[in-house]
């Protein structure tokens, strides 16, 4: 019996070679979902559909509740501006749609594209995590330097107008506004999450899907984070300096300049487009430091960072109507 051939009509086919004693619960259970389903492409794009809504929602609801508790606000980036539930809610209806219009295509697609260079899916057992952790850590930096230039590139004239100006609806991001974008925006964004495995699969002939699932929920949870606009002093940035956070992206939603990456400050850094960022956080932490030395109020600190918030924001709403008037600078 050749196992590698799909044997639609008959699953349990599929895995007529394996020897069940040997694999783990998870396993065991990825195979029992494939025969259940009885055919891998349909099994593979249900279980990639729920795995993003689940993941997506799933990271949210913690970010819902902290927002609904007022003592975490002394960790809130932008403490003045807390999301409602009906900006949640708008919110939330957008991203429901372009996940059942977009996002569902795309991924039943991927079954077939994933297939056709050599994906392996529904087979089991999972490759080890010596195998899984270097090809997470490619896409991690992978997504992150596709993510810079296409970002960037998002921010000049009519990709800004008409596509990327949407993402940037919400001055103060929270959790669930992560994917709150235009239909294009998720579909070359998104490409940088699902090029990188394609690519390494492409030319290696060595990946696992259940690799990409891992990578998939890590992407969700730092995207989500990097929007939940607070920044705890147990916040990975903190244990990990390279890493972006939500302190790095969510500057980049207030001042509408700077921080183009998704999980690593190293391209803006090297790359100068964190200069304003940077004085930023110089600016305030200097007035920080002057406001102790006289003991001021917690009112009075809360106070100027509002001011400097602001400004930095007044700032930030001039480059961006530069950058929406493009075509009438030209006339
Ligand atoms: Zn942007
Ligand atoms: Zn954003």
């Amino acid at each position: 019996m050749n196992s590698t051939v799909p044997a639609y009509n008959s699953p349990e086919l599929l895995y007529a070679d394996t020897d069940f004693s040997k694999l783990n619960w998870l396993e065991k259970n990825w195979a029992a979902w494939y025969i259940w389903i009885g055919n891998p492409i349909i099994a593979t794009g249900l279980m990639s559909f729920l795995l993003h809504e689940i993941v997506y929602f799933g990271r949210c609801v913690p970010w819902i509740i902290i927002d609904a508790i007022p003592y975490f606000r002394r960790w809130k980036l932008q403490p003045n501006k807390v999301p409602t539930a009906l900006e949640q809610w708008e919110c939330t209806k957008q991203v429901l749609f372009s996940h059942f219009t977009i996002e569902l295509p795309a991924i039943w697609l991927f079954h077939p594209m994933a297939e056709s260079i050599g994906m392996t899916t529904w087979q089991v057992p999972f490759p080890s995590w010596k195998t899984m952790a270097p090809q997470i850590a490619f896409f991690f930096v992978f997504e992150d330097m596709f993510h810079y230039f296409a970002h960037q590139a998002l921010h000049t004239g009519a990709l800004y107008k008409h596509i990327h100006k949407i993402h940037h609806k919400y001055s103060a991001p929270f959790g669930l506004a992560a994917e709150y974008a235009h239909p294009a925006e998720v579909f070359i964004l998104g490409t940088g999450t699902i090029a990188g495995p394609l690519l390494y699969c492409y030319f290696t002939r060595n990946l696992h899907i259940f690799t990409v699932y891992i990578w998939i929920t890590l992407r969700l949870f730092q995207a989500i984070d990097a929007h939940s606009g607070y920044d705890f002093p147990w916040s990975l940035q903190h244990i990990v300096p390279f890493w972006s956070g939500a302190d790095h992206h969510d500057f980049h939603h207030m001042a509408f300049v700077n921080n183009y990456s998704t999980s690593f400050r190293w391209l803006d850094y090297l790359l100068g487009t964190d200069d304003k960022y940077r004085a930023y956080k110089k600016r305030t932490a200097a007035a920080k430091a002057e406001l102790k030395k006289k003991n001021a109020s917690q009112e009075e600190l809360k106070a100027m960072e509002e001011k400097l918030a602001a400004e930095a924001e007044r700032e930030g709403l001039i480059a961006e109507a530069e950058v929406e008037n493009y075509d009438k600078k030209k006339a």
